[in-house]
């Protein structure tokens, strides 16, 4: 297993394994690196002959507003998960090797980055499309892996690949959860100790909605309604966003009439955590 810096080498080594015949999977990453992306290079190593992991904080995605400076950083970690889940070479770009300094080319998309996430994260998506485009580009792999823990991100990705024909075979895959069910983050690192306690607002209204769908119930405000007041039972937390959506459209439904995101955005203190469920994995 390797580092590679540069798009060059990444380049070298894809034409070297597709001479012997091999299969390439993608996995796009941020690092920092825990078993929720260990899942994903694990599905990789399963599906392909080699696995390439994207490991780079893309600047492009971030508000100044954000966390970009403060992001966590270990790349002896992501080493180390990435040799252990059967990954084959990291990718870990400099930000002036991803973006040259007259780069002015994006990908951009309307509709379904303008709710949930792409609200208050207006210019999050743009990066994110481009960012990911250029991975494909660079990397050209038959399958890229993408956790259902940013399940908007997994849609508009899906939709970018089919809007701009883009060979590749898109898995989305489940989410991964701590024991006591607060899903895995890089972000979960900022919490102190006592907002780690209060987070798990976040997976108990997640775990509520999907009983109340199990059980039945089918009107969504009736749904969101009671996770909201759930999650504002937790002084800590503050709600950005608790909607059900269409889930290939992105746009809020009335009624649970078919397969349907359930997606939470809270603010644990000065942290903010994602969680979701599909309706059609309940
Ligand atoms: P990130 O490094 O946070 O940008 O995430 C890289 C990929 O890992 C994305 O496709 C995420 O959806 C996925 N991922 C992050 N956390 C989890 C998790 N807890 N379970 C499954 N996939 C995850």
């Amino acid at each position: 297993m390797k580092v590679v810096k540069t798009i060059e080498e990444v380049r070298n080594q894809v034409k070297e394994w597709r001479k012997q015949g091999l299969t390439v999977g993608l996995v796009p990453t941020m690092g920092y690196l825990h078993e929720g992306h260990a899942s994903l290079i694990e599905a990789s190593h399963r599906d392909n002959g080699r696995t390439v992991v994207s490991d780079f904080v893309n600047p492009m995605q971030f508000a100044p507003t954000e966390d970009l400076e403060s992001y966590p950083r270990d790349i002896e970690l992501d080493s180390a998960v990435v040799e252990a889940h059967g990954g084959d070479i990291i990718f870990n770009p400099e930000p002036e090797e991803m973006y040259h300094d007259d780069f002015s080319s994006f990908v951009d998309m309307t509709v379904l980055t303008e709710e949930l996430c792409g609200l208050s994260r207006p210019i999050h998506f743009r990066g994110v499309c481009t960012v990911v485009a250029k991975l494909f580009n660079i990397v050209k792999p038959d399958r890229a892996y993408f956790g259902k823990k940013d399940a908007q991100q997994l849609a508009v990705i899906r939709h970018m690949v089919d809007d701009l024909n883009m060979d590749i075979e898109i898995i989305g895959c489940p989410i991964v959860r701590e024991p006591d069910g607060l899903a895995k983050s890089s972000r979960n690192t900022y919490l102190s100790e006592t907002e780690r306690k209060s987070a798990l607002i976040l997976s108990e209204s997640i775990f509520m909605g999907m009983d109340m769908v199990r059980n039945g119930e089918k009107n969504c405000s009736v749904i969101v309604n009671s996770m909201k007041e759930h999650i504002n039972t937790e002084p800590l937390a503050k709600i950005d966003y608790v909607k059900i959506v269409d889930c290939k459209t992105m746009q809020q439904i009335p009624e649970l009439d078919r397969p349907a995101l359930c997606a939470i955005a809270v603010y644990i203190g000065k942290t903010r955590l994602i969680d979701n469920f599909f309706t059609e994995d309940v």
